[in-house]
């Protein structure tokens, strides 16, 4: 089965935020099962270095009103392609952004553009280049079946899924881009890109796909809400059995406390005591005291939807119960100067990093006691898998795919012994404080913290389940 994924962004080569590091897992958990994946990006220049010496497969005069070629190259041991547009994605800085944090105002040619390239190679259009389906994420790949839809080239049509990684970001544009999209006028409808008025990418991505799948089996249930639909709600609604729920993996490889370069000092399930160099390390780089407290971490966007700006509410209280913060993130400037304060005025306690920073986001996954993950929501999230098997105790809201991979330690898992963090009800300034002191509660049993540190280390965080999923719904969206 020969499969085109396609994406803004991918691990290692560019990435923001999980969705590349789904993008950048899925080639390796899908092959097991029959499916060859190639993946396509945009030729943005941090891929300048991969596509070195590559081939030119394909060339478009006029793709949406610019130049472009199609690159051939490789991620690990899967083809790549890469859309080099320098007219579009030859800008360095932020990928979306300009440095000032503004979106680009013309992101709707730029994935327009990345939409069309990706249905020409899923319907014949470039020579030598055929693929039984396309896999769509996001609203930046959204497009693509919505071309094939309604302007698809002249060979056979690859079948579509698109997975939704966060419903937030949707790709919506003023109706006046719709005469530069190239689609002929009857996709401007209800069925088709038109959306509120407007031009919705995501939308019409979810329109035309065979399937639909998102990050989690509880997330997959939450959109069809108006709270978390965000207008597509009806949408999700109305195309019912197609819309599944696929948890995310995470790369075992990448994340391995045993062999991680990040970590002065590996270790496994069988030596968790050998974190504590780990800790350390934390504290220093992070001016913190050295105490029999709980070290909390923050590895995150800084923003509403992560609930960090409940987080900052409740730092004199984590201070209170003798608990210790090393805080990685960015984002809001707001919250960014939030927590710098709460840094000056708890000096020893709590610890600010603003920035963003892959290395020392593994140091913190080794070394830290418990990790804040208090979205207020959470399609899937990767920073408690990645805390589950490091040994990070996740204390996680209950929504989404944080609800689907953490199991609370009430009283009940505990006597099973299957616990493996704390999850917590809604985000509320008293919910996390109560949160909190669950969790130093449970830090100062020795024997319970260790049995959920376990717990976690054991679970199944990988891709082996998830891969299968994938696999299958695309056989029956071929079979159908
Ligand atoms: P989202 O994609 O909504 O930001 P996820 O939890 O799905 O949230 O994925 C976030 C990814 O980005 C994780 O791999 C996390 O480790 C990483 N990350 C977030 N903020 C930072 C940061 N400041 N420095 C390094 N890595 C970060």
């Amino acid at each position: 089965m020969k499969i085109l994924s396609v994406a803004s962004e991918a691990f290692p080569l560019v990435k923001t935020g999980g969705l590349a590091d789904v993008v950048g897992a899925l080639p390796d958990a899908l092959a097991p099962h029959g499916v060859a994946t190639t993946t396509l990006l945009p030729g943005y220049p941090a891929l300048g270095p991969h596509v070195k010496g590559a081939r030119t497969v394909h060339r478009w005069p006029d793709l949406l009103g610019v130049e472009a070629r199609l690159l051939k190259a490789g991620i690990g041991d899967h083809p790549l392609l890469v859309l080099d547009a320098p007219q579009l994605f030859a800008r360095e800085g932020p990928i979306y952004t300009d440095r000032g944090g503004k979106d680009w105002p013309d992101n709707w040619r730029r994935f327009a553009a990345l939409g069309r390239a990706a249905a020409d190679l899923a319907s014949g259009t470039v020579p030598g280049h055929g693929f039984d389906l396309l896999h769509a994420h996001d609203w930046q790949a959204a497009m693509a079946p919505a071309y094939l839809r309604f302007a698809p080239g002249p060979g056979p049509v690859a079948r579509t899924v698109v997975t939704v990684h966060n419903l937030a970001f949707q790709g919506s544009f003023d109706a006046s881009v719709f005469r530069e999209l190239a689609l002929p006028d009857a996709a401007f409808a209800l069925d088709g890109v038109e959306f509120y008025g407007g031009v919705g990418f995501l939308k019409a991505g979810l329109e035309a796909a065979d399937a639909i799948t998102t990050v989690s089996p509880t997330y997959a249930e939450e959109i069809r809400s108006p709270e978390f639909g965000m207008g597509l709600e009806g949408l999700i609604q109305a195309r019912g059995a197609r819309v599944h729920g696929i948890v995310n993996g995470i790369d075992p490889l990448v994340w391995n406390p045993e062999a991680d370069p990040a970590l002065p000092s590996p270790y496994s399930v069988r030596s968790i005591r050998r974190r504590t160099p780990n800790k350390r390390a934390v504290e220093k780089m992070f001016g913190l005291d050295q105490d029999d407290g709980p070290l909390f971490t923050v590895v995150s966007r800084l923003t509403w939807q992560k609930g960090m700006d409940v987080l900052g509410w409740c730092l004199d209280d984590l201070v209170a119960l003798g608990g210790r913060l090393a805080l990685l993130g960015a984002g809001d400037a707001g919250l960014e100067a939030a927590f710098r304060d709460a840094a000056a005025r708890h000096p020893g306690r709590i610890g600010v990093r603003i920035g963003y920073d892959e290395g020392l986001s593994h140091l913190l996954q080794g070394g830290a006691d418990a990790i804040l993950i208090p979205s207020r929501f959470e399609p899937c999230g990767l920073t408690q898998l990645y805390g589950l098997r490091y040994g990070c105790v996740p204390v996680v809201a209950r929504t989404g795919g944080l609800a689907d991979t953490v199991i609370d330690a009430n009283e009940a898992a505990l006597a099973a012994g299957v616990a493996t963090g704390i999850v917590h009800d809604g985000v509320s300034y008293e919910g996390l404080v109560r949160a909190l002191r669950r969790t130093v509660t449970l830090y100062a049993d020795p024997d319970r913290w260790c049995r959920l540190q376990k717990n976690g280390m054991a679970t199944d965080v990988g891709w082996t389940r998830s891969g299968a999923r994938y696999a299958d719904l695309y056989r029956k969206v071929l079979a159908q």
